[in-house]
Order: C-alpha cells, then sequence, then structure tokens
C-alpha cells in the first residue's frame, strides 16, 4: 500500500438548506438547515481500505456523495489523484466519474428494474466510451459478469429475477466496468441476508487486490470495518471524531463515542469482560446539533466544558488523532463500564 493519498478531503461541509413555502416566506422565517457534514478533513491513501463507521443518520452517505460530487458539497475541497473534483466542470468531472464510482447500499433500490442486466452493466462503457462496438459492449459485460459470479446466460434479465446477493453483485459488476480506481462502497452488504455478507466482503476484498482498488467503505457494523479496513474514521453527528490504524482504534478507541461503539461488540475470548455502554438518547437532530461538542448530550463523561467549546482533533501519533477535551485523562468508558 502506497503512502501517497490518492484521495485528500479538506474541511468537507454539506448543508442542505430546506425550502420555504410562500407563506413562511412572507413571515420572514428562516430556512431549516440540515448539517449533515461539518468539516470533515481524511485522506484515503493508494490501495488502502478507509472504513468509515457511524450510526445511522450521522452523515456517512452524504459524505461518500459529497466526495463524488452526486451530492454537490456546500464548502471544502476534494482532491483525487491530485485534481480538484470540487471545481470540475461537468465535462471534467464526467471523466473523472469513470475512475471514481459508488456501490450503493440498497440492491433492491439501486438497478432500474426496466433495464436488463447488460443494459445496466453497460450503461458505464457508453457513458464514458469505452467500447469500440456493440460486440466489443457485449464482451465486456459477459467478462466482468462472469467474474463477479454470475452466468453470461443470465444477461438479459432484468433485477426482479435475481436475489438480493445477486443484485448486489450487479451493482459491484456495475461500478467496475470502467477501470476505477477508487470505490465508495456505501453500506454494500447491510441489506442483504448475513449468510449472504461474507461472500459479497470476500468478493470484493479479491477484486481490490485483483484491479488495485482503493475503498471508501462505509459501515455501521464495526465487525466488518475491523475485519476489511486498513484505517478508521469514527463519524458522530456530521463530523469525525477519532481516526487511525484499525488495529490502533479499535484495540485502544480514546474517544467516548468509539468506546461505546467497541463495548457493543462481543468479545468471543472474554464472554462478560466489558459490559454494554448504552448511550441514553437518539442521535440527536442535524437539523439543531448540540453546542460545543456534538456528542456531549450522551456522553457519560461530558462536562461544563464540552457544552460551550468544541473539542478539536489532536494527534496521538502513529497517525491515531481523536476529538475530546478529556483525552488526557486515561478515562475510558470500557474500563468503569
Ligand atoms: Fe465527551 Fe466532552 Fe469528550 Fe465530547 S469533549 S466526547 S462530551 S468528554
Amino acid at each position: 500500500m502506497s503512502t501517497e493519498p490518492l484521495l485528500k478531503v479538506e474541511n468537507l461541509t454539506k448543508h442542505y438548506v430546506g425550502r420555504l413555502s410562500l407563506a413562511q416566506r412572507l413571515a420572514r422565517e428562516k430556512p431549516s438547515v440540515v448539517r449533515a457534514v461539518s468539516d470533515v478533513s481524511l485522506e484515503v491513501r493508494k490501495g488502502e481500505i478507509l472504513g468509515l463507521i457511524g450510526e445511522s443518520g450521522c452523515g456517512k452517505s452524504t459524505l461518500g456523495r459529497a466526495i463524488l460530487r452526486l451530492h454537490e458539497p456546500t464548502s471544502g475541497r476534494v482532491t483525487f489523484d491530485g485534481q480538484e473534483v470540487t471545481t470540475l466542470d461537468p465535462m471534467a468531472l464526467k471523466d473523472i466519474r469513470r475512475r471514481m464510482q459508488i456501490i450503493f447500499q440498497d440492491p433492491y433500490a439501486s438497478l432500474n428494474p426496466r433495464r436488463t442486466v447488460a443494459e445496466i452493466v453497460g450503461l458505464p462503457l457508453k457513458l464514458h466510451d469505452l467500447a469500440t462496438s456493440a460486440d466489443d459492449l457485449r464482451a465486456k459485460v459477459i467478462a466482468i459478469i462472469e467474474r463477479i459470479g454470475l452466468k453470461a446466460n443470465q444477461l438479459d434479465r432484468y433485477p426482479h429475477q435475481f436475489s438480493g446477493g445477486q443484485r448486489q453483485r450487479i451493482g459491484i459488476a456495475r461500478a467496475l466496468i470502467s477501470n476505477p480506481d477508487f470505490i465508495v462502497c456505501d453500506e454494500p452488504v447491510s441489506a442483504l441476508d448475513v449468510s449472504i455478507q461474507a461472500q459479497i466482503i470476500e468478493l470484493l476484498l479479491e477484486l481490490k487486490r485483483e484491479m488495485g482498488l482503493t475503498y471508501l467503505f462505509i459501515s455501521h457494523d464495526i465487525s466488518v470495518i475491523g475485519y476489511l479496513a486498513d484505517r478508521v474514521a469514527v463519524m458522530y453527528l456530521g463530523e469525525i471524531v477519532e481516526m487511525g490504524p484499525v488495529d490502533a482504534v479499535l484495540s485502544a478507541p480514546r474517544h467516548p463515542y468509539t468506546q461505546s461503539l467497541m463495548s457493543a461488540v462481543p468479545d468471543v475470548d472474554h464472554p462478560g469482560h466489558a459490559q454494554r455502554v448504552r448511550l441514553t438518547g437518539d442521535l440527536p437532530s442535524p437539523l439543531d446539533p448540540p453546542s460545543g461538542c456534538k456528542f456531549h448530550t450522551r456522553c457519560p463523561l461530558a462536562v461544563d466544558r464540552c457544552r460551550s467549546e468544541a473539542p478539536i482533533s489532536e494527534d496521538l501519533g502513529g497517525g491515531h488523532r481523536a476529538a475530546c477535551h478529556r483525552l488526557h485523562e486515561k478515562l475510558s468508558l470500557l474500563e468503569t463500564a
């Protein structure tokens, strides 16, 4: 794995501004703002898997889509292989999209039900002008379809004729057929039966090795991230609260939120070793995020300072970073649980 960043994200922010009705406009109401992603900076190195973990609704998918400009960022910068993506015009963006692809979470919703597998998987070749003829296009589709574990005689079927796992294989084929370098894997196994999840994860790992791919792998399942990622970024309410090599972060998490996530993972070697840290309350709304440290409304270690002052991400050595006012007090929810 290279130490060169293939992807660099700097201070990326994505806010969605709500629409006002005429009555609200006349009453001079302010539009609501969903602060989905706030000031996120990270790098993904060539050939690595960066895991992005956090609860559902914390902004992980929005971040993945903002990186690819499927959702236009509000501010910040994304640089891919030395080229700034955030300022590209539509033609240049189309070119770079060949190299930056996404595998969606829901294989039921992400495939057009009125298109055959051949049409779905072949579309990126057409969009990027990567086939010299209809025969060439068909041959390329067959090659990728067979590589992901389907058969050439299934090409003219429709998505509803396949199982969930097979549909996700079709989604993977569609992402890979343009020979990309970087893939956002957006919860690619969470909609699948547990028995199928391992097969899809192994397929993604094999393809990564064969094709020299780099993944941003989004998941809410810390066991999946622990199995496949090289580094991990932990997200809470639109912000990265901890990041570093996966072994360092998962074996010695420093942020209380990461510790609470880790406490939910069964320790097969030491059953009963640590009690689960149950966070009180739900994830706050990104419409009205808490002041100071956004985790303070649920953090068992919160003190007054946490309510007024946002912590700054600190370098803990070895590429491990975390943002918490109490990092140096050697407190751990895992020990006190
Ligand atoms: Fe908890 Fe305070 Fe640290 Fe935030 S800054 S994680 S509220 S102790």
